[in-house]
């Protein structure tokens, strides 16, 4: 965790440690909590195991330590946006989702990437942001053939990221 306040140079400190090695999405992916979908030398592709609420849930990685997407040179960034939408495409053609959500925050972890989240309207956020205050269970049924399917949705992008 970053020291949030305190003086300004412990601050600096802190924040040019994440920045280097204590950032998460530097160092190799924890298996547990990501699978890897695909991967080129700029970016990479990962299904978030780790949300139980939000199965369907992608993230687009830039490989390199980046905080914004206007630390990446404009042919960077729309290689990047071009990763973003073919996600979102095979999500919606896969899915048929109420709606796709893409995010990119980085409060927590300053490194550049983007969430692709397919989002149901009963779903246990809808319509608030997955991070948002939970409005319902989720509807097992749904969940577990959701669950069922997304393996296929994972080769799906693989398939179309490499076509490129
Ligand atoms: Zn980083």
């Amino acid at each position: 965790m970053i020291a949030v306040g305190g003086n300004g140079s412990k601050r600096v400190a802190a924040v040019e440690a994440l920045s280097t090695t204590a950032c998460a999405l530097c160092g190799l992916d924890d298996d547990k909590a990501v699978h890897l979908v695909a991967r080129s030398r700029d970016w990479r592709v990962v299904r978030v195991l780790d949300n139980t609420d939000h199965p369907a849930f992608w993230r687009v990685i830039w490989n390199e330590h980046a905080a914004e997407l206007t630390d990446l040179v404009p042919e960077q960034r729309s290689a990047l946006m071009q990763v973003v939408c073919k996600v979102e495409a095979v999500v919606r053609r896969e899915l048929q989702p109420h709606k796709v959500n893409l995010a990119s925050l980085g409060n927590l972890v300053p490194h550049l990437h983007w969430h692709v989240i397919a989002r149901w309207s009963d779903d246990p956020h809808f319509p608030q942001p997955i991070w948002g205050e939970r409005q319902r269970d989720p509807a097992m049924a749904h969940q577990m053939r959701l669950e069922v399917g997304l393996p296929r949705v994972d080769r799906a992008i693989q398939a179309d990221l490499m076509n490129r």
